[in-house]
């Protein structure tokens, strides 16, 4: 991909609102989920609160991450509303909204197309032996429903954003057999932006008994993952769960480009700070890599988005602050991609 020069790295300046923490999912290793009705939802007011404070600060992504509520719930056709209105008022606001909500209806997705510049779901793996491990009672989790995620966004056109979660008792064949699956349907609908490789890396509020994901084994998978995935989807690696500073440059070596969203916290991983971007960059430039912010959405894809977020990725793209316009120059996110 032309996106930059074969020594730059990206992340995403970003900022993670989660609408809610309940989910009607038990994923073992899961340290984000509360039991459904046990966590409050975020009000549009609180959302605006958090908004205001951003809107003087660079961050481009308003990232909508999601604990599910059933998709036969009485309370779904609520909790949906309450996750497009929070992506509405941060467009709104400014931002660049990109949801990630668990599997949704194709009418749901095609729904929130209008507010997101672009969506994500992880793929995880996609051996159906973790249905009776760490996905028993995870029916989300059904390699069948998440690929069928990855299709209907491909068909609707949106830019998406999937991955890997390594270390949670796949075999190294099932990893592979994974990343073909993205690189196939990738090929029809050419919409996959960015592969996640994500080590499993063990939390306070896990009951999932296993080891962290062998960071040594890290660049060679993404050596992998890189002959596997066509050339025009980017590799991110989460540097939170990388902590070892040799074995980061190991991954960039072996084929990762991105560093996915840096904010104040990893809501999926919460016991893992994310490390911040001046942290990154006396780690990266003394090795040549340059480190460079990005937007959510990939260049490639700004044509495929229409009115307010076409407006909004233009603005970004000429760095300017959207809005308000009294805060042009303080919010400026230059050089971004
Ligand atoms: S990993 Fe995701 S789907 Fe699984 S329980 Fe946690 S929030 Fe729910």
């Amino acid at each position: 991909m032309a996106l930059h020069s074969s020594r730059s790295v990206t992340y995403s300046p970003a900022y993670t609102i989660v609408p809610t923490y309940e989910c009607f999912n038990r994923c073992t290793y899961c340290n984000f989920r509360s039991e459904p009705g046990k966590s409050p939802w975020m009000s549009l007011e609180a959302a605006e609160r958090i908004l205001q404070q951003l809107q003087s600060q660079k961050i481009c992504e308003i990232l909508i991450l999601s604990g599910e509520v059933h998709p036969h719930s009485s309370r779904r056709q609520a909790w949906f509303q309450r996750i497009y209105d929070l992506c509405d008022l941060a467009l709104a606001m400014g931002f660049l909204p990109h949801t990630n909500a668990g599997p949704l209806s194709l009418a749901e997705m095609e729904k929130l197309k209008d507010v997101n510049v672009s969506m994500g779901l992880m793929l995880e793996q996609l051996t159906p032996t973790l249905l009776n491990t760490v996905h028993r009672h995870a029916p989300s989790k059904l390699p069948e429903v998440r690929m069928q995620q990855l299709e209907w966004a491909g068909e609707l056109q949106i830019p998406f954003t999937t991955g890997l979660l390594l270390g949670i008792g796949e075999t190294v064949d099932d990893c592979w057999e994974t990343l073909t699956a993205i690189s196939n349907v990738h090929e029809r609908y050419h919409h996959i932006q960015e592969v996640i490789l994500q080590p499993h890396s063990p939390g306070n509020q896990q009951s999932f008994d296993a080891p962290p994901f062998d960071p040594h084994q890290l660049p060679a998978v993404i050596a992998k993952a890189r002959e596997i995935l066509p050339a025009d989807i980017t590799i991110q690696i989460p540097p939170n769960l990388v902590k070892d500073a040799g074995w980061l440059l190991a991954c960039l070596a072996a084929g990762a480009r991105d560093l996915g969203g840096i904010g104040p916290k990893d809501e999926v991983n919460p016991d893992y700070p994310h490390v911040q971007e001046e942290a990154l960059r006396e780690i990266l430039q003394p090795a040549g890599w340059e480190l460079v912010p990005r937007l959510p959405v990939y260049p490639q894809f700004d044509d495929w988005l229409g009115g307010e977020l076409a407006l909004g990725v233009k603005r970004w793209r000429e760095n300017l602050t959207p809005q308000p316009p009294s805060l042009l120059g303080k919010g400026e996110c230059r050089d971004v991609l």
